[in-house]
């Protein structure tokens, strides 16, 4: 199981070599709003910017500000490094404000030969829902004229069932990790989410059913100690040092409820509709991320999941400067603390420099919930 379990993980790792020996056009993507199956049905390869290799923000603090959340002015730094100078472009999405700042900096600095910038609705209604799939519709126009080809409905339906079909195996991937032995690590989980963002699909498709038969034969001979279980929720995170910091408390980390976790594929589009409107709707509908307007609905689908997976703590985890996270993390916190689930709180940057007193408090945290 560990081998092909690494060679998912390594699809994450080796990311930008990979991405620069795909012969077609690459197109990177901020959000996970990001209709990427319009695009891959364009003949076009996705890939989520990370932010992982813009360690130094020096430049793209002078574009911004230093009071922008460290996610953004990480993947400008790259765009700024010429990271992904491969890439005919960039999707950005309209998901909060530092975004939309994004939008302006590097389009207006950077060269990019292909840019588009979708503006997603906060609120659901029928108003927001046309308006929402008459921007779809100018993408698709708007790729048609920029690479001279034509989109079908055919090419629209196969891109829907190809990433419904990465969906259904993270979906259960992530089933597995309900049991009381789950034989995934945190690390592992969102190293694979992020293997599936990496550009080679139907290698991700064809490994990730090699990976999962492996996983359920495991699983039935297992049998160790139940550990505590925690979830990881709030802003973009992919920190395995602080995955590392819960999982050797004896802790295992079950569920992410972000985007490099659960957000990223949860749902399916419906087949049987009409591409584009099932696409907008799909999209739409996953009004899990704090950026959307209904709280409530947010904290169901959180709450839902706790009993799910079985959670015993959450750790809530933003970015500093992340408003969309902030502002939601005491109304979340209230709501679970009336349903008797102990939360703690942590704000942090993308590549943490405060991770020794980090380390303390979950050490804390979770030992006095444990022992
Ligand atoms: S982490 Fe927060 S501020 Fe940063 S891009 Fe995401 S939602 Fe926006």
């Amino acid at each position: 199981m560990r081998d092909i379990l690494e060679s998912i993980v390594n699809m994450n790792e080796d990311r930008i070599n990979s991405l620069k020996r795909i012969n077609k056009p690459r197109m990177g993507w901020i959000s996970i709003y990001t209709p990427e199956e319009i695009l891959y049905a364009a003949g076009i390869t996705t890939f989520r910017i990370t932010g992982e290799r813009g360690i130094n923000t020096t430049d793209a603090n002078a574009l911004l500000s230093n009071n922008y959340c460290s996610y953004v002015l990480s993947c400008l730094s790259e765009g700024i490094d010429g990271v992904y100078d491969f890439a005919e472009g960039v999707i950005f999405v309209d998901a909060c404000d530092m975004r939309k700042r994004l939008y302006e900096a590097w389009t207006r600095n950077l060269k990019l030969n292909y840019s588009f910038f979708i503006e997603l609705p906060r609120d659901i209604n029928k108003l927001s829902r046309e308006y929402y799939k008459l921007q779809l519709h100018n993408l698709r126009k708007s790729l048609e004229t920029h690479f001279d080809l034509k989109i079908s409905e055919e090419n629209l339906s196969d891109a829907i069932k190809t990433f419904n079909k990465s969906r259904k195996l993270l979906q259960q991937m992530y089933e597995l990790r309900k049991s009381d032995f789950p034989l995934i690590s945190g690390n592992d989980a969102i190293n694979i989410v992020k293997a599936s963002t990496c550009g080679l699909r139907e290698e991700f498709n064809e490994k990730m059913d090699i990976l999962l038969k492996k996983i359920e034969d495991a699983q039935i001979r297992t049998g160790k100690l139940k550990k505590h279980r925690v979830m990881m929720c709030g802003s973009y995170f992919d920190n395995s040092d602080i995955i590392d910091v819960i999982e050797k408390t004896g802790a295992i980390l079950v569920c992410e409820d972000i985007s490099n976790g659960i957000k990223y594929f949860e749902g399916q589009i419906n087949e049987n509709n009409e591409p584009i409107d099932a696409i907008a709707d799909y999209y739409l509908d996953k009004a899990t991320c704090a950026r959307m307007l209904d709280i409530n609905k947010r904290f169901e689908h959180l709450y839902k999941l706790i009993q799910e997976y079985n959670v015993d703590s959450v750790i809530y985890f933003s970015l500093k400067f992340c408003d969309t996270n902030l502002m939601d993390y005491p109304i979340i916190r209230k709501k679970l603390n009336e349903k008797g689930i102990p939360v703690l709180f942590i704000e942090g940057e993308q590549h943490m420099t405060n991770i020794e007193s980090i380390k303390t408090r979950i050490q804390t945290f979770l030992e006095t919930r444990m022992y």
